[in-house]
């Protein structure tokens, strides 16, 4: 086999999954080369496998970017965050609706300013990068300007990204109202300018069910008919007074699913931030649409919301994705979301396999953002997102990575113990974004360059 004069490989533990490690923990699963190398033509995988039969396969010419320590899996996938509440993590002492009002609505007002977006979009995006976050499905503000910040930002790193404006047109302060008719054509010129652009996706954006008129689910179902590519996305059954308030604001649903449901809003690529208040004919009915439940851990907790039951919702054949859900959310890293995740599933009767959390972490969001044939992991044809970890960022983690008794193991304690000081770098298309320098301080590798230059270091830069 030959390569192109552009090729370049990798070498490092490598660990990915094929498909869901499931309840037993199918071995075959989670696929791992302990001396591994991946070989990159046009940022695609171009071949992964030992690398003793690889290397004598690439002639002189093709550069190795020897990572031999480390382990090295797909980029992570978010499934469920809000940009515009970077700058609002950690605000105390509030449980969702009250949340709501003391603290998110107050912070997205500020975006009516593109200079504030364009600000936090920029740090949002390097923030991703930072903690190994390659593909996103973010929430904006009621602003369409917040949504071209942070799709700017996105497109100038490279990254994979589904983002929409906020619909409310009630119960939220007037100034981020918007209307039925204003929310749909902003939504409208948002697709024409972004769907499709690069790895850009446009996701039609109901905050929730409380916020919206039944006139405007009414044309966000409109939307999503006439653009059945896009992604829809919300939040469902994240908290029990948010529940029963839903119950008395459409008093014709049999539940809170069942307003979606009427309005046209569950469909294949519909996802939905929390989904932990379902019945089994909810859990059906997610699963006959091919609607997505996303588990956001650390924000359940936080916000006091309640256990999402991952096993029971897999079970009912849901399909079923990982995300951080910054702001209600306490971290940007999935490593530390996948733990709490493991921790909650403790509390609901299972203990989620190392597999299993590499799984939430990549190739379920894959799957749940209808894209596992480009990204979520390293089978051949796949986009080169990719995140080298570190097992040794800490004392701690050195010394407990000393007793791993397999590259399972060490993943698991990666899970367990790591976070964005684990991250050695995040490459994206197979062009390294950003590394952390020797000090265990951290760098941006792309925003220092331009595009073309960024192309040229991309097998040397980390
Ligand atoms: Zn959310």
């Amino acid at each position: 086999m030959t390569y192109s004069s552009g090729a370049h490989a990798i070498r490092g533990c490598i660990a990915h999954c094929l498909h869901d490690p499931g309840e037993g923990d199918d071995p075959n699963a989670l696929e791992v080369y302990e001396d591994g190398l991946m070989i990159i033509e046009r940022g695609h995988v171009v071949r992964v496998g030992p690398a003793e039969d690889l290397l004598p396969t690439l002639g002189d010419n093709i550069p190795v970017e020897d990572q031999s320590g480390r382990l090295i899996v797909p980029g992570f996938i978010d499934t469920h965050i809000h940009y515009a509440q970077t700058d609002m993590i950690a605000s105390y002492g509030e449980q969702l609706l009250t949340w709501l009002e003391r603290y998110t609505f107050p912070t997205e007002g500020r975006f009516a300013d593109r200079a504030v977006a364009d600000e936090t979009a920029a740090f949002f995006v390097e923030e991703l990068l930072r903690n190994g976050t390659t593909s996103a499905l973010v929430l904006g503000t009621v602003h369409p300007e917040s949504v071209d910040a942070v799709f700017e930002q996105a497109q100038a790193r490279g990254l994979r990204m589904a983002a929409g404006k906020v619909l409310m047109d009630r119960n939220a302060p007037d100034y981020l109202l918007d209307t039925p008719d204003t929310g749909y054509r902003e939504s409208l010129e948002l697709i024409e300018r972004w769907h499709g652009v690069d790895r850009l996706s446009y996701a039609i954006t109901p905050r929730f069910a409380p916020s919206s008129s039944d006139a405007q689910l009414a044309r966000a179902g409109e939307l999503a008919r006439r653009y059945p590519d896009t992604y829809i996305h919300s939040h469902l059954a994240e908290n029990r007074d948010e529940v029963a308030w839903v119950a008395e604001l459409f008093p014709w649903s049999r539940s809170y699913l069942d307003v979606y449901d009427h309005f046209g809003l569950l469909r294949e690529r519909s996802v939905y931030g929390h989904s932990i208040y379902l019945d089994a004919a909810d859990r059906r009915r997610m699963a006959e649409t091919g609607a997505v439940a996303v588990f956001c851990p650390t924000s359940n907790l936080f916000l006091g919301s309640g256990l999402f039951d991952y096993e029971q919702t897999r079970r009912d054949g849901v399909m079923t994705s990982l995300a951080t859900d910054v702001g209600g959310g306490t971290s940007f890293s999935m490593l530390r979301t996948a733990a709490e995740a493991y921790k909650v599933s403790q509390l609901t009767g299972s203990a989620l396999s190392s597999a299993r959390m590499l799984y939430l972490a990549t190739l379920a969001g894959a799957e749940a953002l209808d894209v596992a044939d480009r990204v979520g992991s390293f089978r051949e044809g796949r986009e080169a997102d990719f995140v080298v970890l570190d097992p040794q960022a800490t004392p701690l983690m050195a010394r407990r990575n000393a007793r791993a008794e397999s590259a399972a193991d060490t993943l698991f304690a990666l899970f367990i113990l790591g976070d964005d000081r684990s991250v050695h770098s995040t490459w994206v298309q197979g062009v390294c974004q950003h590394q952390r320098n020797n000090m265990g301080q951290h760098r941006s590798a792309g925003a220092v360059v331009d595009g073309d230059r960024r192309q040229n270091l991309s097998a040397t830069c980390c």
